[in-house]
């Protein structure tokens, strides 16, 4: 899948704005505060439907504006399709000129992985941000995933909301049969993500460290199918019961899995260095285009938000050398010429003050 064009009206600081990407490397350049990181911003948005920034959208309109709008046009095996959010009074999407009723319409018409330096967080800190990151990439690939997700957190806040008052028995039954319905797909699936991730992951990352080992696992209910992982839901809801009431919150289901992410037998989430945690955070990000062209056929989009400097000599060139295998696009400050070579075919612009233009022809 490859972007043809970018389209911004008063979204951050840009006015208006319109960028051809080419098929492979694309480029973007400026100085600090210019708008490479909004001009990504934006893409992710038209994909996942949401900042990686902020969950206010109404920061993404342009001071002074009233309304901001991307348009994101795709062409896949499939064809073209382009997506437009709409940030107004509200947010709304189209796909392909026609409002969405349910965002998971949105759900995989532009696929994109994004890794910034920030995505250092999904080995650094809670488990909550390695299960978004499962989550966000399941719901690129199914919008049946992306329906249950929201099923189930819709059953979880409901729960937890009876939980903060007396409730019977039989009221909680109620509720806990759902979230076990709902919550052992969600293990189901993201323990099966866990498991396919792993192979492309310790792949991914003996190449680009040279030969370290890297070991993912899935934290969760245990079970071969969704009915046993569903069941022992059910008990374990059960046995938490009076512990739920306590504390007025749900103990038990896949709001609590977590992933494991180890190198040579150590923990990286709780012992790796920054080194360690930033270049398993990129194999786990280059393995998910991976997983993602192995269950949907073709490679995702690439983002790349000012990794190229954080990254060694080695790491860098190993990256250089298999992102040219994808539509990327990367944004930094200033590249160096050996760096540029390495890359080769680029498609570059240079980005000022919330205006993008094509700089290498
Ligand atoms: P850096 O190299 O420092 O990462 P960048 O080019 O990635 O810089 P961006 O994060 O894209 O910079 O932000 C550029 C500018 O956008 C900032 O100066 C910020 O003040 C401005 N900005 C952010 N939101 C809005 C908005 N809603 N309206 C107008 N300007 C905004
Ligand atoms: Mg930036």
């Amino acid at each position: 899948m490859i972007i043809e064009r970018i389209k911004l009206n008063d979204y951050r600081n840009y006015a208006s704005a319109e960028v051809f990407p080419g098929r492979g490397v694309n480029l973007f350049t400026g100085d600090n505060a210019q708008g490479k990181t909004n001009l990504l911003e934006s893409v992710r948005l038209a994909s996942v439907g949401r900042s990686a920034r902020t969950t206010r959208w109404q920061e993404l309109v342009r001071r002074g504006a009233k309304a901001a709008s991307v348009s994101v046009r795709v062409r896949s095996d499939a064809g073209a399709d382009e997506v437009t959010v709409r940030l107004g009074d509200a947010k709304t999407v189209l796909v392909n000129g026609y409002p969405v009723s349910r965002m998971g319409e949105l759900m995989g018409v532009v696929k994109t992985v994004l890794f910034t330096p920030d995505e250092l967080r999904i080995v650094k800190e809670g488990p909550g941000e390695r299960r978004r990151f499962a989550d966000i990439a399941l719901c690129q690939l199914s919008r049946g995933y992306f329906y249950t997700l929201t099923r189930f957190n819709r059953v979880l806040a409901q729960r937890n909301r009876l939980l903060k008052g007396s409730p019977t028995d039989e009221e909680l039954s109620v509720w806990d049969m759902q979230l076990a319905r709902e919550g052992a797909r969600i293990t189901y699936t993201r323990r099966q993500f866990a498991a396919r991730i792993a192979g492309f992951a310790a792949a991914v990352h003996a190449d680009i460290s040279g030969g370290e080992k890297l070991e993912t696992g899935y934290e969760g209910a245990e079970g071969d199918s969704i009915a046993e992982i569903e069941s022992g839901l059910l008990d374990a809801l059960a046995q938490s019961r009076e512990r739920d009431r306590r504390f007025s919150v749900t103990h038990v289901g896949p709001q609590r899995d977590d992933i494991s992410i180890r190198s040579d037998g150590m923990d990286l989430r709780a012992y790796g260095s920054q080194g360690q945690q930033r270049s398993a955070a990129l194999s786990l990000k280059l393995a998910e285009m991976e997983l993602m062209k192995s269950e949907g056929g073709e490679y995702p989009i690439l983002l790349l938000d000012d990794v190229l400097s954080e990254l060694d000599e080695k790491r860098q060139s190993k990256l250089i050398e298999r992102i040219k295998a994808y539509q990327t696009i990367i944004t930094c400050t200033h590249l160096t010429d050996d760096v540029r070579e390495k890359i080769g075919e680029i498609t570059e612009f240079r980005v000022r003050a919330g205006t993008v233009e094509r700089s290498d022809k």
